[in-house]
């Protein structure tokens, strides 16, 4: 394996498919792979298998999907352009949009377009409408779509408005996304939310969207009582459901390979390695949080007489840092049975969802290759990157 690498481990990414479709065929929903946290597309033939489709962000996304997925596509856009929606009529299955004034922008092409599929007699697109159920219990605020002020979902007072003006005809479906990383029990009480502001619409409705954040593949998510909910809700109100998980697929089934390059010393020993939180693991950052690495132990940061030192929980420590000009591109503190040593591998446990998707070249860094390991254990590289790509992003 080249370093660095973002290597899929195939069999445990089974897993997690196979655990989706469980749900799938438990409660009747279907479940669509959100592709803006994981779209390593070399894997989908496997993907396809399982899951009833995928869910863009977009006009790029969904062109993946339609290209290299190929069963539903539905979209979710905060806005559209003209040109995007030319193409996404195309390819879509639903179009879901997140205020009346895009959607009847587009409804005249839209309508010609379902004009035509009738002809051929293949599937309509399936207008959705983005709805903001004024409540989501996820932090930090920058992942929560219901704070005030929130540009995304139609808060209940504008829908009503909305429907007042435009009416309902020729919207087939609700879409709500408020979870990240949660478990059923926050669905639960959500739901209450989105059947008290908007429950007078969804009889009306061929499907409802739970938007993706459900933790599913997670050793504790309570799959049980998500089954419970999703067949209670259809058998209720007489429509399809769909999730549209991201990080529940890609959860803890590949890594980030790194190497140690350098250990400088400045009050502790820091190792100085080819990945970087900046561009390959942004989301250490963003959140912020301390990635696992395989087969390291807990450091502490500490004072001792005004210096800054790190205590390990084993006796050789050290604070990971990436080869960028950022001063805060440091990935953790870490602590090892035995000393690193330059040229030394590391295993950047979890790191399949939301980072090949969100990388970067700052500083000109390289971009990890990408890889996967078969179920038969042996290693096939997918893709490498090379100046080039480099270069041509800058012009
Ligand atoms: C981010 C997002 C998803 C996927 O979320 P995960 O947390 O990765 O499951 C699904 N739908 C929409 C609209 C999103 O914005």
């Amino acid at each position: 394996m080249p370093s660095p690498c973002y290597v899929l481990e195939e069999e445990k990414f089974e897993n997690n498919l196979q655990l989706l479709d469980s749900v799938q065929k438990r409660s009747g929903a279907k479940v669509l792979l959100a592709l803006k946290g994981y779209a390593l597309w070399r894997s989908f033939e496997l993907a396809k298998r399982y899951l009833s489709g995928i869910t863009a962000s977009g006009i790029y996304e969904a062109r993946l999907g339609y290209e290299e997925f190929g069963k539903e596509v539905t979209t979710f856009s905060p806005s559209y352009k003209l040109e995007e929606m030319r193409e996404l009529v195309q390819i879509s299955n639903h179009i879901i949009f997140n205020s009346f004034a895009q959607w009847q922008t587009f409804k005249d092409l839209i309508d010609t377009q379902n004009a035509l599929r009738e002809r051929k007699g293949v599937a309509k697109i399936e207008v959705g409408l983005r709805v903001n159920p004024k409540y989501s219990e996820v932090t930090p605020k920058i992942y929560n779509p219901c704070v005030e002020g929130s540009r995304l979902g139609i808060i209940p007072k504008e829908f009503k408005k909305g429907v007042k003006k435009y009416g309902l005809e020729g919207v087939s479906g609700l879409h709500f996304h408020t979870h990240c990383e949660q478990n059923s029990d926050a669905l639960k009480r959500t739901l209450k939310h989105f059947v008290e502001h908007f429950g007078a619409y969804i009889p009306q409705m061929h499907w409802i969207n739970f938007g993706g954040g459900h933790h599913i593949t997670r050793k504790d998510y309570d799959v049980d009582l998500l089954v419970k909910i999703i067949k209670n809700f259809r058998k209720k109100y007489k429509t399809e459901v769909y999730l549209e998980p991201g990080e529940a697929v890609g959860w803890q089934c590949g890594f980030l390979l790194g190497s140690v390059v350098d250990i400088v010393k400045n009050g502790m020993d820091i190792a100085i390695l080819d990945v970087s939180a900046a561009t390959h693991m942004p989301d250490c950052l963003e959140m912020p949080y301390r990635p696992n690495v395989r087969n390291s132990y807990a450091a502490k940061a500490y004072f001792k007489k005004g210096k800054l030192r790190l205590k390990g929980e084993k006796l050789y420590s050290y604070r990971f840092g990436g080869p960028t000009c950022l001063a805060g591109d440091v990935i953790g503190d870490y602590s090892f049975k035995a000393p690193l040593e330059i040229g030394d591998r590391l295993i950047f446990e979890d790191m399949v969802h939301y980072t090949i998707v969100k990388n970067n070249t700052f500083n000109g860094v390289p971009l990890p290759s990408i890889g996967v390991i078969r179920k038969n254990g042996s290693f096939e590289l997918f893709k490498s990157y090379s100046y080039e790509d480099y270069k041509h992003r800058n012009s």
